[in-house]
């Protein structure tokens, strides 16, 4: 899958990809990233600074 978090795939996203990281609090940030949440229920959309953190 190259380059799925640029062009118009981020369009087509709800917010264009962007929201509010749900680890760091940052706002308007583009959530690209898939984690495994805290709770092991599914996956949660992280940004870019949080990806190589553990939830
Ligand atoms: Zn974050």
């Amino acid at each position: 899958m190259p380059k799925a978090h640029r062009g118009k795939t981020l369009k087509a996203m709800p917010s264009k990809g962007r929201g509010t990281c749900p680890l760091c609090g940052s706002t308007r940030i583009k959530l690209l990233y898939d984690v495994t949440a805290e709770d092991g229920s599914g996956t949660t959309k992280v940004c870019k600074r949080c990806k190589s953190k553990k939830a």
